[in-house]
């Protein structure tokens, strides 16, 4: 029998975010037969032609659009309301959504108000004959473990840059304008904040990461990671040691309570490693540490490391990356 999955695609600024691609190929995973998977997308925002445009060919059977000025931006009640009112039109018996900031607040909501198994930062989909089975990192990333849903509907979350992005389809997905009902309770926007950014790639999806922790010293201590990020095509995080210190805003915080990040490669600048920290980065696929103390703890997750000055090294790799 088919299942139908409902994804919520991410966007910012008219463009999708890499996650929900990651995310349709989770939905199609989710089952234990490909074929007997149905996919629809929600979009939810306000003006959203050049979104739903983008994933036409996702291979998505329908794209569920509400477009209105309530939901340009993230609100859970309005978010959770949609959400409801598109699982039941999807008829949907699972659910997945990015680990993103949004996920990480709809999802737990969702699966209360369906009362339904959850399944949270998920990294890896497994299908066998009789089950599918979900793996995702416990006890800060130093073990994992494997579990299962044993009924519907589901909910899953999904660590961006883990599963790969569905390849798409030459089949066009239905697109349909659902009417916004707005929900009974609101709350009222009162402020708008703009997240401060350093660079123009989104940390949780960066391929590359240059981290700065307490040892950058100060804000000026960031600019020589932001031109080697810069030269790699990265981003540019931090430990909260160094948001604490107020170095750098608080969205770049990575660890147990900030954005978790598996880029292809996370160099770590000044950054001890202590076990908040290791949290949010263990997954990195290659992890080089710069800091100057060898016996700092860092130095043990590290694939590779260098002791020294990030003063002096930093700004050397740059300029070997530069010539590259
Ligand atoms: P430090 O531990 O002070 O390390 C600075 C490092 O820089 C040192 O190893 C030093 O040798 C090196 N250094 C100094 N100067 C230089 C130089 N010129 N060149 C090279 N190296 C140099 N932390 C997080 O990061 N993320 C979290 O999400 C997080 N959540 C937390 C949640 C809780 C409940 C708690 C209690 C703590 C949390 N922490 C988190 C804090 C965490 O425990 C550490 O305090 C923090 O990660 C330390 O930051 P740091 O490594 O930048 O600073």
């Amino acid at each position: 029998m088919t299942k139908h999955v409902l994804v919520l695609a991410e966007h910012q600024n008219g463009n999708l975010k890499q996650v929900t691609y990651e995310a349709i190929e989770a939905a199609r995973l989710s089952t234990q037969s490909e074929g007997d998977v149905s996919i629809h997308l929600a979009v939810v925002g306000h003006e959203l032609q050049e979104v739903t445009e983008q994933l036409k060919n996702s291979g998505a059977a329908t794209i569920y659009s509400v477009d209105h000025e309530d939901c340009k931006h993230y609100n859970p009640e309005v978010y959770a309301a949609v959400m409801m009112e598109l699982i039941e039109k999807a008829g949907a018996d699972g659910v997945v959504f990015g680990h993103t900031t949004i996920g990480r607040d709809l999802a737990p909501l969702i699966a209360a108000k369906l009362d339904a198994g959850h399944i949270s930062d998920v990294i890896a989909i497994e299908q066998s004959v009789d089950q599918v089975s979900f793996t995702r990192p416990i006890y800060a990333g130093k073990a994992f473990e494997q579990k299962t849903f044993r009924s519907t509907p589901w909910v899953l979350t999904i660590r961006p840059n883990n599963i790969p992005a569905a390849v798409g389809s030459d089949v066009e997905s239905t697109i349909v304008e659902v009417e916004y009902n707005q929900p009974s309770t609101l709350r009222t926007v009162i402020k708008d904040v703009v997240q401060k950014s350093t660079g123009k790639i989104d940390l949780a999806e960066a391929k590359v990461v240059i981290a700065g922790g307490r040892g950058v010293k100060s804000s000026d201590g960031f600019k020589p990671l932001e031109e080697l990020a810069e030269v790699l095509g990265g981003a540019v995080g931090a430990s909260r040691g160094a948001c604490d210190a107020d170095y750098c805003d608080y969205a770049l915080q990575i660890g147990q309570t900030g954005k978790v990040v598996t880029p292809e490669v996370y160099i770590a600048c000044g950054i001890s490693g202590a076990i908040q920290h290791v949290a949010g980065m263990s997954q990195s696929r290659l992890i080089i540490a710069i800091n100057k103390d060898p016996e700092a703890p860092i130095f043990k997750i590290a694939d590779y490391g260098i002791v020294g000055d990030l003063f002096e090294v930093v700004p050397l790799l740059t300029e070997e990356f530069r010539t590259v």
